[in-house]
């Protein structure tokens, strides 16, 4: 049976990435054949649909690192025919085919069940992003560091990692306070539960080793000088999650925060993770995330406007998350 996807293919100038017609017989080995209802637009599918980045490491390769469906035909032990399931990295989009695709080819073991009660569009709207964020939470919360030692820094606020982490740690009885460009957002931001808003002009030119203690935790995804500001900032005995690289990928900053304030630098892959984390994450999510205020930070686009939703995110112009409709 033939199906839509957006492929990445060898060209002479490099990839090219474009919609194709394929065959399921074309789709890679796997124990489980999905067919996708729904996908996301996160930072790194911005990246790929560009063209322009290394993020499909073998050719052909149909993009999209994040996908929600329902099993069709399955050989592993854990799922049947009618099963609803998420998958987030696991090389999906980048060695392995992706979720820009109506169907799917995966390993049984990829599969997250999709949260009882939740729809396939509300998982993707929490996304690679969404977990992500969760799996910051739940590193700070291991590094045993807790709401009553100061308030958390969420930097690249209004973004997709950024939006989830703020609506989730005010769930977990954090005050947050919510690093943005788009001051504007102001609004949003407090209505997921930031408490206090500031300029992310702030955190990004170079700083001193050690500033004025202001958290005791921080979720970054912007990484570069702005990492290294969120480090020389936290509180004596707090935890920095690292996850992201909007701007940029380097690390300009001094083990002052290690060594003098015992400060730890937790970093976060969600891409290989094990199992029993993600389906903590998961879990946590579906406990804790605030529906109506995922709604809220979500936008829905057809699959015929995911390149343009893909610019939309390189260019920071993309509030909170993105769904796509695949099927
Ligand atoms: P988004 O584009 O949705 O959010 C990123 C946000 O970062 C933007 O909205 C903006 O927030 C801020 N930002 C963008 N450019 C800059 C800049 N030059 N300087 C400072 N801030 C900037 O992306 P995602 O939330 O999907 O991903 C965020 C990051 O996390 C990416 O780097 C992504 O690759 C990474 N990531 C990593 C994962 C992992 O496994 N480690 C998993 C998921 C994401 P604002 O407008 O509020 O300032």
């Amino acid at each position: 049976m033939s199906f839509k996807a957006i492929r990445a293919d060898k060209s002479v100038s490099g990839h090219e990435v474009r919609f194709v017609e394929m065959d399921e017989s074309e789709l890679m080995d796997g124990d489980v054949t999905i067919r996708v209802t729904h996908s996301t637009v996160n930072y790194k599918d911005g990246l790929a649909l560009s063209g322009k980045s290394a993020i499909p490491r073998r050719f052909p390769m149909v993009l999209g690192i994040d996908l929600a469906g329902i099993v069709e035909t399955s050989s592993h032990q854990g799922f049947v025919p009618g099963d609803q399931v998420i998958v987030n990295g696991w090389g999906l989009g980048e060695t392995h085919y992706g979720g820009y695709a109506e169907r799917a080819r995966v390993k049984g073991d990829w599969l997250v069940r999709l949260p009882e009660g939740w729809t396939r569009a509300e998982a993707m709207a929490v996304g690679t992003a969404g977990y992500t964020a969760a799996l910051c939470l739940l590193a700070i919360e291991a590094a045993g560091v807790t709401p009553a030692m100061g308030p958390v820094v969420v930097t690249g606020a209004a973004g997709g990692v950024g939006s989830v982490a703020i609506a989730l740690l005010k769930a977990a009885g954090w005050r947050v306070v919510a690093s943005t460009g788009r001051l504007a957002e102001a609004p949003y931001l407090e209505g997921l539960g930031a408490s206090e808003i500031i300029d992310r002009a702030t955190l990004s030119a170079p700083g001193k080793p050690l500033g004025k203690e202001r958290w005791a935790a921080a979720i970054d995804s912007v990484g570069s000088v702005t990492l290294a500001n969120v480090l020389a900032q936290t509180r004596y005995g707090g935890a920095v999650a690292a996850c992201g690289l909007a701007g940029g990928m380097d690390l300009p900053a001094s083990v002052a925060p290690f060594i003098l304030r015992g400060v730890r630098l937790l970093g976060i892959d969600s891409v290989n993770c094990p199992m029993p984390a993600r389906l903590a994450a998961w879990g946590r999510i579906a406990r804790d995330l605030d529906r109506a205020m995922l709604a809220r930070m979500t936008e829905t686009v057809g699959f015929d406007r995911v390149f343009d939703a893909g610019e939309r995110i390189l260019a920071g112009k993309v509030r909170g998350r993105i769904v796509v409709e695949i099927g």
